[in-house]
């Protein structure tokens, strides 16, 4: 078995420490540890975190493998520190049913980059009409226990309510895309001074608002788990609160762009600004923030989306939405709160491991940094500035917002079960 020792790492952000893996786990945490057979990994007071986990990655495969495919989305995940990724549904065909699901499962466990749990949809071919295979997909192989429609919105209440009641049984958690259909036909971008301005179609914020706070409530009625993704209003952060007062399960996402970025970028018309739901206000940014760091929301999820150049190069109305995230998400986290004084490395460590991985309920992801757990580890030179060069990328899409952006920090080592996947920055 390999052993491999980091020396001298801020555990959680703690005093320097090091940590010994051998084989697949944590064998000895200490000072002075022996490199007696080791490959020592200098950490020189790096921050070492356990290996991130993200709840919403789309990773194309199948059917968009010109934006990305499971091979460089897990390599993308690896790069930016992950070791588990949630696979978003809307593929072609859609991961309706146990054969597709388990399609994207083995995928996964072929790349060998990063953990690959599939989540299943919750209407067949995303329709909205009728429930999908959930009893199925959860049955089958892929062990499927988020559900989502993401990309649209389960706007029919009644669906709404037997996925919910679905679920249940098996302590699944439906992950809802909030965002009424018919408030937001034809909207460009927030709704707000800008759009006014630019005339483009506006995105209200009732219009994510209002499903959350049905389905808080349908959660509450059926005694269900429900998951909302993207949070991106104040608004929406106020009724999140308000359900989790009540004592009733509810959790929510951030994505990192949400964090960081406003609608005023819409002015430039540049479509790589472009995205579901929208940029938003300072006033909301500084929403979310506080909302992460107080616990409101639970995680942070990046909302991966990859596109191929021409779906983005193009003017804004035509262009698609959605941004490349994984390779910048632990930066942007670590410049919108860590930086700021909102959140330490602990609590990153928990909005972006323990809390995702609970929220999926996945094993073996979201453990401490402890002896005798996985050695699914990432580590993190927080002191590191540089500028975002996408041609970079580990991932096949290029669409970011952050290019030629200046952000701190950068993953110089992943580790998965104990085996490298990222050494000094690059792919293992
Ligand atoms: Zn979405």
């Amino acid at each position: 078995m390999s052993k491999t020792l980091i020396r001298g790492a801020k555990i959680l952000g703690g005093e320097p420490q090091d940590v010994l893996i051998d084989g697949e786990t944590v064998a000895e945490i200490g000072t002075g540890l022996s490199a007696d057979g080791a490959r020592v990994v200098e950490a020189d007071g790096q921050i070492l975190l356990p290996g991130l986990v993200d709840l919403h990655t789309h990773l194309r495969e199948p059917g968009r493998e010109d934006s990305e495919t499971v091979l460089t989305g897990t390599k993308a995940a690896a790069a930016g520190g992950f070791t588990a990724v949630h696979a978003m549904a809307n593929t072609f065909p859609v991961a309706d049913s146990a054969g597709v699901v388990e399609q994207v499962w083995r995928l996964g466990q072929e790349s060998g980059y990063c953990d690959v749990q599939p989540i299943g949809a919750v209407t067949v071919g995303l329709e909205g009409k009728k429930l999908a295979e959930l009893g199925a997909m959860h049955e089958s192989r892929a062990g499927v226990r988020v559900f989502s429609d993401d990309g649209k919105c389960v706007d029919d209440a009644v669906i709404m309510r037997r996925a919910l009641e679905y679920v249940k049984a098996f302590d699944g958690v439906v992950a809802q895309h909030a965002q009424e259909p018919r408030l937001t036909e034809g909207a460009q971008m927030n709704e707000g001074l800008v759009s006014a301005e630019l005339g483009l179609g506006g995105w209200p914020a009732v219009a994510e608002e209002s499903i959350i706070a049905r389905d808080v409530l349908l959660a509450a009625h059926v005694g269900s788990r429900v998951h909302i993704c993207h949070l991106s209003t104040a608004g929406s952060v106020e009724i999140v609160r308000w359900a989790k007062s009540k004592g009733w399960n509810v959790t929510a996402e951030v994505t990192p762009h949400h964090l960081l970025l406003t609608d005023e970028l819409v002015r430039s018309y540049n479509p790589v600004y472009k995205v579901n739901p929208p940029l938003r206000t300072e006033a909301d940014v500084l929403a979310l923030r506080e909302a992460l760091a107080d616990g409101t929301i639970d995680c942070v999820a990046t909302d991966h989306a990859p596109h191929p150049h021409e779906d983005k190069d193009c003017e804004w109305g035509a262009a698609a939405m959605g941004m490349v995230g994984l390779e910048t998400a632990l930066s942007v986290v670590q410049q919108t709160m860590v930086d700021s004084g909102l959140l330490d490395w602990a609590g990153v460590a928990d909005r972006m491991s323990f809390r995702p991985a609970h929220i999926g309920r996945l094993t073996g992801h979201g453990r401490p940094v402890s002896v005798g757990e996985p050695a699914n580890l990432t580590l993190h030179d927080s002191a590191y500035r540089g500028v975002v060069d996408p041609a970079g990328f580990a991932s096949r899409s290029r669409n970011t917002p952050y290019e030629g952006r200046e952000l701190p920090g950068r993953v110089t080592h992943t580790f998965l079960r104990g085996r490298a996947t990222v050494v000094d920055g690059k792919l293992a």
